[in-house]
């Protein structure tokens, strides 16, 4: 349920609409409550402020947000992951493919050992690789150990 902010062109004061939905906030006229003036602006969404990536994090990191989340069983991982796709869905520009890979293996009830042997790709996803190219050596004679 959207919450929009207008303040009024004629009193100058700010007041907050509930609508039911979106298309009835588009398409409906907003009155002043305090005036009854029709002649208002549009402020920013608060709902949209508010509802920050931190905050779609906080609300994943609940259990009981998850339902029947069991980490043991696949399919429910995959679609615990598939709702924080959607969740994040719009904050991030690029959702790595292997992922979503990860997710549709998942949803098809393949263990993660399974996907990891299936999928090379991911070992870059979890783990850095083994070899870190070394720094260039500088001058050893610094080195008093
Ligand atoms: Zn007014």
């Amino acid at each position: 349920m959207p919450i929009y902010e207008y303040r009024c062109l004629d009193c100058g004061r700010r007041f907050s609409i509930f609508w039911r939905t979106i298309s009835a906030a588009e398409e409906g006229t907003p009155r002043c409550t305090h005036c009854g003036s029709d002649r208002v602006q549009r402020l920013i969404s608060r709902v949209r402020m508010l509802r920050s990536e931190e905050a779609v994090l906080e609300e994943l990191a609940d259990p009981a947000a998850w339902g029947d989340f069991d980490e043991n069983d696949p399919k429910s991982m995959g679609r615990m992951m598939r709702k924080m796709m959607n969740e994040l869905g719009g904050e991030m520009d690029e959702m790595p493919p292997e992922l979503e890979e990860v997710v549709d293996r998942l949803e098809a009830g393949q263990s993660p050992e399974e996907i990891e042997k299936e999928v090379p790709d991911l070992a870059g996803l979890e783990s850095p690789p083994d070899e870190v190219p070394s720094p260039p050596a500088t001058g050893g004679s610094e080195e008093t150990l």
